[in-house]
């Protein structure tokens, strides 16, 4: 049975919740940067709260309310999550159709952007939700996570709601990036900044996962634990396949040598474009600061080959290209053409390695939309 706890550098933070439950503020939004846990930690604090024999001000685990929790089934909690984010139920009912978990009937409705917002309909069922009693007599949760998803029409649902809250309500709020939350939606909840792990406390963490070589995982990870390991599914879907990893390192190492013809044979067609992408930008800033200042952050594990790279690479070209990988980033949703994607971003790696003359073509989107 899951029982949730804060990590090591949340301690504080948990003092503070607990310090506030007896009369806890209706709306809280824990911000900061990615990978750090806040996830983790209001889904601790939401277990705590609908856990009906906390000990020591923490979850038992063994409850009624822990087991409806664990099995993602809990009728007091809702996720307010853009339906691709939603996490796996084990048990889901569509055909019960009053499904508890408001992503999955979100799946099935006629929403014209899946998947990426958090839609009006369901701020709707969450008001429908609210409007009841609690089905178990004590609080009820509402996780709002990403709050920047809420498109403008579902926060102003919202704002109704957390002007005049419903009792015994709490809406648990996540961002990790505070200034893409509508200012409304903002001023409305208690701000609480998430504490950030010491690298120690980070790579403790990772190998109380299990996670082998932490210290250079984390370094990769940019310092945040989070995303390593498969423990927040929420974030899984940004998590890069291990062995994806391996193919797109070895081809990476390969510098100048590398041809498209090891491209084209190595990408998987179900190639997942942000994470495979985000693992060439930190590349591409490896080399940057490695040529530039004689560090290399994110890949400490291949310092000597990296080095050897940047020896003859021209910065302004690897800086081209880093750019380019952000335009590719911020339009990483092509499921049908993900392989063509990385592809076409592994092809311009050669151009720039081998400093080819000829200007690069921008990558054209549409084309790759075809
Ligand atoms: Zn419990």
């Amino acid at each position: 049975m899951e029982r949730l706890t804060p990590l090591a550098w949340q301690r504080e933070l948990w003092e503070q919740l607990l310090a506030w439950r007896p009369r806890l503020p209706h709306a809280l939004l824990v911000h900061g940067t990615r990978g750090i846990g806040k996830r983790h930690l209001i889904k601790a604090f939401s277990q705590l709260l609908l856990c009906e024999s906390s000990v020591d001000d923490m979850p038992c685990g063994h409850c009624a309310g822990c087991h409806l929790l664990a099995a993602d089934n809990h009728p007091d909690l809702r996720w307010l999550t853009p339906a691709a984010q939603m996490p796996a139920r084990t048990d889901v009912d569509e055909s019960a159709g009053e499904s508890p978990a408001l992503g999955i009937n979100a799946r099935s409705s006629t929403v014209a952007k899946p998947g990426r917002e958090i839609v009006i309909d369901q701020v709707r069922k969450t008001s429908d939700f609210l409007s009841v009693t609690s089905h178990r007599g004590g609080r009820r949760v509402v996780l709002l996570i990403p709050a920047e998803a809420l498109n403008d029409a579902a926060a102003n649902a919202l704002l109704k709601m957390l002007e005049e809250p419903p009792p015994a309500t709490i809406f648990l709020a996540v961002t990790d990036d505070l200034d893409a939350v509508l200012a409304t939606i903002r001023s409305r909840c208690l701000l609480l900044r998430s504490p950030i792990p010491t690298a120690l406390q980070a790579i403790d963490w990772l190998q109380s996962q299990g996670v082998s070589d932490a210290s250079a995982k984390l370094a990769e990870a940019g310092g945040a634990p989070m995303g390593l390991v498969g423990g927040d599914r929420v974030d899984d879907a940004q998590n890069l396949d291990p062995a994806l990893r391996e193919v797109l390192l070895k081809l990476l190492l390969r510098g100048a040598a590398l041809t498209g013809a090891e491209v084209a044979s190595s990408i998987p067609k179900e190639v997942a474009v942000a994470p495979a992408i985000r693992l060439l930008q930190r590349w591409g800033w490896d080399l940057l600061a490695e040529r530039l200042g004689g560090r290399v952050r994110y890949y400490p594990t291949y310092q000597r080959q990296v080095a050897n790279l940047a020896r003859t690479i021209e910065p302004s070209r690897v800086a081209d290209w880093a750019a380019t990988l952000v335009q590719i980033q911020a339009t990483s949703d092509h499921p049908l053409n993900a392989r063509l994607v990385v592809e076409s971003a592994l092809v311009d790696y050669i151009d720039t390695m081998r400093n080819a003359i000829r200007k690069r073509e921008p990558m054209r989107m549409e084309r790759l939309n075809r």
